[in-house]
């Protein structure tokens, strides 16, 4: 599923400084490349050094048209004059980075020159191109440093993966098995507004073409796909039937998927027709395989957990829900869990398969699951939620711990965590803004790196930090509210 995405990197100049000089920015810049693509996730594609007007508009044209760029990062090693980018820039479709870095790292102070200065300006150079972006108001993501320093790679690499996170999202395309659980309301949202600004094609299948399907599938795949089971999980249950009923969902699953390329499916216990199980092993396989998912139709969850899958260094992101508190004075966690549907690489250890009965729904028979608890750590949650003429996105800091107490009788995985400050401050901020029990998890997958994606999406973006305040919240909040509605 993962493409082999590369960034084009644009180092801007100009013919003032005679072809010596823009030698040396060219060949200065294609080593950087070739060692910056050593250290980052995707590779960096020295563009060549671009001093006109001309050439910037046709690499930004080349970049948009190029699906296998996601993203270019820039860099003026000289002066490069701002209206030179305008044109490029006002087209660019394509998140964009500004490295506002330089070649050399000391100031020679013996043999300082006037050519040196001008060789090496990009103090000057770099301002007069943040200029441009600031004044066409688009966004971009700005990381100064030297380009070798390991604070800076790492920055550069995660914004690397919040960028391919976005040509993930535009080109995601969702199948719902089934509507909406009835009557839920966070769950519900504008797909309109969701294709145009983060590309997600929703649509929905019967669930009796899924029944369908599964008839197709013979015992030979559901032998080889229980065998890859079984050689990750291990098996808790006499049941086999059961666990080899969710690899014929599985495999049913993933072929209708495939088939129009949907990164990411939702479905819902209150339409299992021709269904004797609701997916619960098949749909934490497939998360565990990149796929994004959601229960009861939360199509927003299930986009957003691929997504995420796809922004995180090994795809630790998973569909969650904040399930009960444990609100002992002093020691307050949150116990998160689902029905089913829990992604098995927020596992701490290996996960078990289990079958028990479902308390809630129309199963005929006890669905198979895998039952874990969720690694220690610090982590993120993340919703989307449909404010009615814009998306707003809104991420929580917390830390994950070790379940403080074994819950035996618990039929599910589970993630206990704590929220920063506190339990009650984290709730009473994470309530104002709206934001659902359906979450995405992640361990792997900043904050900051949700900012930026919200930012290149052009939807809002809410950060719940230990430092944040409800009622201070609450203020803010209401001007945004005015702020979206006069763009
Ligand atoms: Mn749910």
């Amino acid at each position: 599923m993962k493409k082999d995405y590369v960034f084009y990197f644009i180092v801007g100049t100009q013919d003032l400084y005679g072809p010596e000089v823009l030698k040396t920015v060219a060949e200065r810049a294609g080593e950087m490349a070739a060692e910056l693509s050593s250290r980052l996730p995707y590779p960096l594609v020295f563009t060549g050094a671009a001093s006109s007007d001309g050439e910037i508009c046709a690499v930004m044209r080349r970049a948009n048209a190029d699906p296998l760029c996601a993203g270019i990062v820039t860099w003026c090693h000289t002066f490069s004059p701002g209206k030179m980018w305008l044109g490029g820039l006002a087209d660019l479709r394509k998140p964009y980075c500004h490295l506002a870095t330089q070649y050399n790292t000391a100031i020679p102070g013996d043999e300082i020159d006037m050519d040196f200065m001008n060789l090496n300006q990009a103090a000057h150079g770099d301002r007069e191109h943040g200029f441009t972006a600031a004044r066409l108001r688009i966004p971009r993501k700005i990381i100064a440093g030297h380009w070798k320093d390991a604070k800076v790679i790492s920055r550069l690499g995660e914004w690397m993966r919040t960028a391919v996170g976005a040509a993930v999202s535009r080109e995601m395309k969702v199948m719902r098995f089934g509507d909406n659980m009835r009557w839920v309301a966070v769950t519900e949202g504008d797909k309109i507004e969701a294709q145009i600004r983060l590309g997600w094609r929703v649509n929905t299948n019967a669930v009796g073409d899924l029944a369908a399907e599964m008839k197709a599938v013979t015992e030979s795949e559901i032998d080889s796909l229980t065998e890859q089971y079984l050689s990750l999980y291990t098996l808790d249950t006499d049941d086999l039937a059961a666990v080899r009923y969710q690899a014929r969902e599985e495999i049913a699953i993933k072929r209708m998927l495939d088939a129009e390329g949907c990164m990411a499916f939702s479905d819902t216990f209150q339409d299992l027709y021709g269904l004797e199980q609701l997916p619960g092993l098949a749909a934490q396989h497939l998360m565990y395989l990149g796929y994004g998912f959601a229960g009861e139709g939360d199509w927003k969850t299930a986009a957003l957990t691929a997504v995420m899958k796809a922004m995180g260094s090994e795809g630790a992101s998973g569909f969650m829900e904040d399930y009960t508190y444990h609100l002992v004075s002093g020691n307050e966690y949150s116990l998160g869990a689902h029905m089913l549907e829990v992604c098995p690489s927020l596992a701490a250890d290996r996960p078990r398969i289990q079958t028990h009965p479902l308390s809630i729904g129309m199963n005929e028979k006890d669905p198979a699951r895998l039952v874990f608890d969720g690694r220690e750590g610090p982590a993120v949650v993340a919703a989307l939620i449909d404010m009615g003429g814009r998306m707003r996105l809104i991420a929580q800091d917390i830390e994950c711990v070790k379940p403080i107490m074994p819950m035996p009788k618990l039929p599910v995985a589970r993630v206990m965590w704590r929220v920063l400050p506190d339990l009650q401050t984290g709730v009473e901020c994470w309530i104002t803004a709206g934001g659902s029990h359906h979450t995405v998890l992640s361990y792997d997958v900043s904050a900051g790196q949700l900012r930026d994606w919200a930012r290149i999406m052009d939807i809002e973006f809410v950060h719940i930090t230990p430092d944040t305040l409800p009622d201070r919240l609450d203020d803010e909040l209401f001007l945004r509210d005015l702020a979206w509605k006069l763009r």
